[in-house]
């Protein structure tokens, strides 16, 4: 079963809106399993300190490198064969592709930084490979990890109702999906292109990889460019 392991200092998060929809009802249906850990059972002291000041000087607070590894080592042990990811602004960033590997393995061990980031030292130490979730900055890894799992959840066997409603979505060809419609066929004055009601299943195949390539071209012109022909 694909297991996700989260290292944290708010395991009280999960697994918050995971526990909906497809990835909960997955959940309740034993289609994947979600554990996380507390890092600060693992913390110093009478206050189970995880965090100390930066070397150097400055602002803010980073996670203690002993303190993440003690952590690591409790929740996976050296032999477990999931990729290790810690959630970082640094990191590469996520994209269908990684998101599809990481589905197609055993699970995912994720770690989420809080304060300032993590000591770079448990990161070289422990093997951690810091993924993105995109050029912004969040107040912790959680909601991170969350979208890891979500993205890979939804692609677990049995998960999504229609097997193939995975594959024709946007990024699967390197290309933004094509527009949908449904019922109602008119609203407020507005209809539905023609082709998508004429039955004509190769027109109407033909008129949506158009759209998908047009819509690429003008909104991700980064996409487009770096398409395989
Ligand atoms: N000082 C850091 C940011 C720390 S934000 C820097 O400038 O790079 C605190 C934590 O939130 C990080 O350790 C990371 O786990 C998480 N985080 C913030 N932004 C993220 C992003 N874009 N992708 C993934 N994780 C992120």
């Amino acid at each position: 079963m694909w297991r996700a392991t989260v290292l944290t200092l708010y395991p009280q998060m999960f697994p918050g809106p995971l526990s909906e929809s497809l990835s909960g009802e997955g959940l309740a249906r034993g289609l994947w399993r979600l554990d996380t850990h507390d890092i600060r059972a693992h913390g110093l002291g009478r206050h189970r300190a995880v965090d100390d000041t930066p070397a150097g000087g400055g602002a803010g607070m980073v996670l203690r490198a002993d303190v993440l590894a003690a952590a690591i080592d409790a929740a996976a042990p050296a032999d477990d064969p999931r990729p290790r990811l810690l959630m970082s602004p640094r990191g590469r960033p996520l994209d269908q592709a990684r998101v599809r590997a990481l589905a197609a393995g055993p699970g995912v061990i994720i770690v989420c930084g809080r304060f300032e980031g993590v000591d770079e030292r448990v990161i070289e130490g422990r093997g951690l490979e810091e993924v993105s979730i995109g050029d912004y900055v969040l107040s912790g890894g959680e909601i991170a990890a969350m979208v890891v799992m979500d993205a890979c959840v939804r692609l677990l066997p049995g998960v999504m109702g229609k097997e193939a409603s995975g594959e024709e979505e946007s990024f699967e060809d390197g290309l933004l999906e094509y527009p949908h419609y449904t019922r109602p066929r008119e609203w407020e004055g507005r209809t539905i292109p023609e082709v998508l009601l004429s039955g004509n299943h190769a027109a109407i195949a033909r008129w949506r990889r158009e759209e998908a390539e047009r819509l690429t071209r003008i909104r991700r012109p980064d996409l487009w460019q770096r398409r395989k022909p």
